[in-house]
């Protein structure tokens, strides 16, 4: 086998890692090459917000797999280190080590980065944000018991944050530029939901706050909004989003949209060179282009991408979905939910509900519910079984919770 014969990776996250494994796992015996310029094993995001941040779990736990499993498995891992360019036509990538590679097919699963909050050119020390593991370390140690943290942003990052916080003992104030929280995301009643648990928690929010200045010398001490308040504050924490990392793609000439465009079988316009995870674009099945950026989707697109990069030729297909958590609450989201769905809501126990988005054939197009720990996860797998058996539904039975989604499913209602 010569040096090019390789199957190349760039970005060793949790899309990236889940590639490299399913490679091998799939029966690829050649050299495959994960580079990425984190200095850690692929790892798994949603603890970073959520038990890290706590104190209650480490990289070790937060791994894909673990050190010996990759040794093991004999990819090599190319760590710390930065995919500069790519050359389509010669199949090579240049890293920032000086060396290039050859690859025989190459997967860019680049994720993405903060959106960085305008401070006026001017660099804070007390300013944070939350994407990597070293990131959530730092914020950790500054959370401490009566810290004032104040968070821009009521989207995930921003709540889950603030609930590990107020677990932390911290005082939490929440700035949300839209009119609810997690607006893009979620629907009013879950948007409502969170407001209310976060103020009975504690946390103050502020909704449709627009931020005007900031004040202090190298540490943001207060921020005034132009509603005239202003705000006084230990740490900053910055949750307005992610951006796509689209740099290689768009110099190496692929098609890109909001994301790297890739076709059912997560092709990219290049040969030989495909996408998944965060920065990937796909079309659903209503012929919209999307990206997602979710835990499932790495995972499912990670996995597919290895098989197509070794023939197999299968479609993406997977249902979305994702959870967020929330003190002793759990949002879970699964399938679609569009806008002009008719939306039927069950009631569920301990001011737990569950809505389901029905399509004008009455069959379940997506669901999304909130309720105490984990207490949604089996209702969420009955919809993600009703989504794909695109069986119509008796909507006048639909809120009665005493018609169970086990039977709707086995047609017993229909
Ligand atoms: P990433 O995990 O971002 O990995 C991309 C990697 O590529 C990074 O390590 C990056 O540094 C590297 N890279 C980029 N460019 C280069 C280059 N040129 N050369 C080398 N390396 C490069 N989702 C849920 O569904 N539920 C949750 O509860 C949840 N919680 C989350 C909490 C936090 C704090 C965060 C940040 C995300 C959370 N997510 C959650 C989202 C989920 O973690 C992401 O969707 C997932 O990590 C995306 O995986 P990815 O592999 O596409 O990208
Ligand atoms: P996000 O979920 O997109 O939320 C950002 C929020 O900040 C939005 O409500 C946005 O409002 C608001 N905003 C934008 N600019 C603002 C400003 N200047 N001041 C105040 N508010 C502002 O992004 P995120 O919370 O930063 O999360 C980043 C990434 O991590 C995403 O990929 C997310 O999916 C992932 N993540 C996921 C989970 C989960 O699924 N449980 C948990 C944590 C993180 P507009 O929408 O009006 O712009």
């Amino acid at each position: 086998m010569s040096q090019n014969e390789a199957m190349v990776i760039v970005g060793a996250g949790h899309a990236g890692g889940r590639a490299a494994l399913t490679l091998r796992e799939a029966g690829y015996a050649g050299r495959i090459v994960l580079i990425g310029d984190e200095a850690h094993l692929p790892y798994e995001r949603p603890p970073l917000s959520k038990a890290l941040l706590k104190g209650e779990s480490s990289l070790q736990t937060c791994s894909l797999f673990s050190e010996a499993s990759f040794i093991a498995s004999g990819i090599e891992h190319l760590s710390g280190v930065r995919v500069l360019n790519i050359d389509p036509a010669q199949h090579r990538v240049d890293l920032d080590s000086g060396v290039s590679l050859g690859y025989t097919k190459l997967l860019l699963a680049t994720g993405g980065q903060s959106r960085r909050l305008d401070l006026g050119g001017r660099d804070f020390t007390n300013v944070h944000y939350l994407r990597t593991f070293d990131e959530a370390i730092t914020l950790q140690e500054r959370l401490q018991p009566g810290s004032r943290l104040l968070v821009a942003g009521g989207g995930f990052i921003g709540l889950e944050v603030a609930s590990t916080a107020r677990d932390k003992g911290c005082e939490v104030t929440v700035l949300e530029a839209g009119a609810r929280l997690a607006a893009r995301a979620l629907p009013e009643r879950l948007s409502e939901a969170l407001l209310t648990l976060h103020r009975r928690m504690g946390v103050s929010i502020h909704l449709s706050a627009q931020i005007e200045r900031f004040h202090g010398a190298d540490r943001v001490e207060s921020v005034q909004l132009a509603s005239g308040e202003r705000l006084a504050c230990d740490v900053l924490l910055v949750g307005i989003g992610m951006q796509p990392n689209l740099q290689l793609a768009q110099q190496a000439g692929l098609a890109i949209g909001s994301g790297i465009k890739v076709d059912n079988f997560l092709q990219t316009s290049a040969p030989d060179i495909f996408a998944a995870g965060d920065v990937c674009e796909f079309q659903r099945d209503d012929g919209q282009f999307h990206r997602q950026e979710t835990w499932r989707n790495a995972e499912a697109q990670g996995r597919l991408a290895a098989l197509n990069m070794l023939g197999q030729r299968q479609a993406f297909s997977t249902v979305p979905g994702f959870w967020s958590d929330h003190y002793e609450f759990g949002l879970q989201t699964v399938g679609t939910l569009a806008p002009n769905a008719q939306v039927i809501e069950r009631e569920l126990a301990d001011a737990g509900f569950l809505l389901l988005y029905l399509d004008a054939q009455a069959r379940l197009q997506g669901a999304s519910g909130w309720g105490i720990g984990n207490s949604l996860a089996k209702d969420i797998k009955l919809c993600e079984r009703l989504i794909e058996s695109r069986l119509v539904l008796p909507l006048e039975q639909l809120p009665d919770t005493s018609v169970s989604l086990k039977a709707l499913l086995r047609g017993a209602h229909v």
